[in-house]
């Protein structure tokens, strides 16, 4: 239970398939974590953008 508020949206770029969204704190984690939705590659923080 965090009372912060979200940070802003980073915009992902896989460097693999290409693909581009704009994430909030908690799916970059996520695609930390797991990787790119689409290709399933793992990510590293240089996919994340600050927007
Ligand atoms: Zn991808």
């Amino acid at each position: 239970m965090t009372t912060r508020d979200e940070p802003t949206e980073h915009t992902f770029s896989c460097p693999e398939c290409g693909e581009s969204l704009e994430v909030n704190a908690s799916m970059r984690d996520a695609l930390l974590e797991f990787g790119c939705v689409l290709c399933g590659t793992l990510v590293s923080d240089e996919a994340f953008s600050a927007s």
